[in-house]
């Protein structure tokens, strides 16, 4: 099995595209198969060297390997259509030899005038075939004498052109509905149709996974296959992926690119999870089906028809479950440039900051959707001002009964004395002699002590987040995070501004 992913490089990668790569990919890993990578730049007006990078830093990004591409060739290369130009010149050449192919002298006015005369009269738009009849050595003889023409392919009259797609069954059009199409343009560059029949025919492509957007091409690909003798692959289609109100996913929608994802925080693993799922599933109602186990199980005959829409929220949860087993160093790092972004990380992070940062993710990776929610899930961490909660009527109010005064006095007096509380039993130790001291207990223990030590109301469990801002005021400076209150001065801040 030799399967491909041919994006073409104008624009980023778009999720729509990753899911038609994710599933070719899945097939090759599925089937001991080859996946290759083709760039098809062939619109030289479109095509940008940025968007070609991007991408495969995006297919790098999401794990989806290939075995032979434009960075690491292969025995079929080169595999960037631009560098693969006498391949098509050849090709139609050979078709013009063979007369399957002809020259077409039309000028784009012509052209334009012919479609605007259909358009008007409701006619199907083709190309009239108005150089179809021009002698083909005379044709010959204008072309030489530096008339320029595009070569168009002579589509058989009267045909049906049928294959039995892999995920939609048997398809027929019928040739009336084909014009003849132009293969080569009059600047030799190669059309869509051409260049991806000469390729995945020498490339020796034997399934091509694509979006049900190219269902119309596939007969004009398969009539050429045929003319070149080349064995046609076989295909499958897969439904578009669109937004919530029922139309292609587009930027109108929010996030559509790849980078875009990663950006917000989105795992790799979860995003080609959640994709596949969009239009498969493994049969039993899973949800969860890291990559490993889907290319074992993946089959394009479990892939629906219907389009799919897509569902932030649900790709949220998806992302969740894969953030509550990644490993805490990986995330780790992973969430470092948001708290740079955020200011909360200032500097180089040392052996201890990184040490203090992978400490911080079990308040960070069991509560968020995405990383990029990281800083304001540790905001209490790096944050603290008791003059700013006071200001805060509500706060000032469950704070200022004589119960929550006692507990917040107990607290800073018992915090003066102690030794930083950098774990939970420490945390709960201290907890229990505020109780004793105090006489308050549950809710009205706890509240008024998460004030204090939080200047908020709600916000991350105490039992963790406490050992994290004893821990993280004991940090050197070069540690590289911004300096970090720890409980006893806060706690000693809180119950000094409360009193006056
Ligand atoms: N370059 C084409 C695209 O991005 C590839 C289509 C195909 O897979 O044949 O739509």
């Amino acid at each position: 099995m030799r399967v491909r992913f041919a994006p073409s490089p104008t624009g980023h990668l778009h999720i729509g595209n990753v899911r038609t790569a994710l599933f070719n990919w899945l097939l090759a890993r599925g089937h001991g198969g080859t996946f290759i990578l083709r760039v098809e730049d062939t619109d030289a007006e479109r095509s940008t060297l940025e968007s070609d990078t991007s991408i495969l830093e995006d297919l790098r990004w999401l794990g989806l390997t290939w075995d032979e591409g434009p960075d690491i060739g292969g025995p079929v290369g080169p595999y960037r259509q631009s560098e693969r130009l006498g391949a098509y010149q050849s090709r139609a050449e050979q078709l013009l030899a063979q007369d399957r192919a002809y020259y077409c002298f039309c000028t784009p006015e012509q052209l334009d005038a012919e479609r605007k005369h259909q358009l008007a009269n409701n006619l199907p738009a083709k190309y009239s075939g108005r150089c179809a009849v021009i002698d083909p050595n005379e044709a010959a003889r204008r072309v030489q004498s530096g008339e320029t023409a595009a070569i168009r392919f002579r589509t058989p009259q009267n045909r049906e052109v049928t294959f039995d797609d892999l995920v939609r069954g048997p398809i027929a059009f019928h040739t009336d509905v084909i014009g003849d199409q132009v293969l080569l343009r009059a600047d030799k560059s190669p059309a869509y149709n051409f260049a991806v029949v000469v390729d995945d025919g020498l490339m020796g492509v034997t399934h091509v996974v694509r979006g049900e957007d190219h269902i119309s091409n596939t007969p004009r690909q398969l009539l050429i296959y045929e003319a070149l003798a080349f064995t046609p692959p076989r295909f499958g289609h897969v439904a578009m992926v669109l937004g919530p109100d029922h139309t292609r996913l587009s930027k109108r929608h929010g996030a559509t690119s790849v980078d875009e994802f990663r950006e917000k925080g989105y795992l790799p693993e979860a995003l080609l999870n959640y994709l596949a799922l969009l239009s498969w599933s493994p049969g039993d109602g899973q949800e969860i089906v890291p990559l490993a186990e889907m290319a074992k199980r993946f089959s394009l005959s479990d892939v629906g028809h219907s389009a799919s829409i897509f569902d932030e929220e649900k790709l949220a949860w998806v992302n969740r479950h894969y953030l509550k087993d990644a490993p805490h160093d990986r995330l780790a790092s992973l969430c470092a440039p948001y708290l740079q972004r955020a200011g909360y990380i200032s500097g180089n992070l040392s052996p201890e900051g990184v040490a203090f940062l992978v400490g911080l993710v079990p308040l960070v990776n069991v509560s968020v959707d995405r990383l990029d929610q990281t800083p304001f899930r540790l905001k209490q961490l790096f944050e603290y001002s008791a003059a700013s909660a006071l200001m805060q009527p509500d706060i000032r109010g469950e704070v200022g009964t004589d119960a929550a005064r006692q507990v917040i006095g107990a607290l800073a007096a018992e915090l003066e004395i102690s030794p930083r509380l950098v774990d939970k039993a420490m945390f709960r130790g201290l907890a229990d002699r505020v109780k004793q001291k105090s006489g308050q207990k549950g809710r009205a223990l706890f509240h008024p002590i998460r004030i204090a030590l939080t200047g908020a109301g709600d916000g991350p469990e105490l039992d963790l987040l406490v050992p994290a801002m004893e821990k993280g005021a004991g940090l050197e400076t070069s540690a590289g995070f911004v300096a970090i209150a720890g409980a006893r001065e806060r706690a000693t801040e809180f119950s000094a501004r409360l009193k006056s």
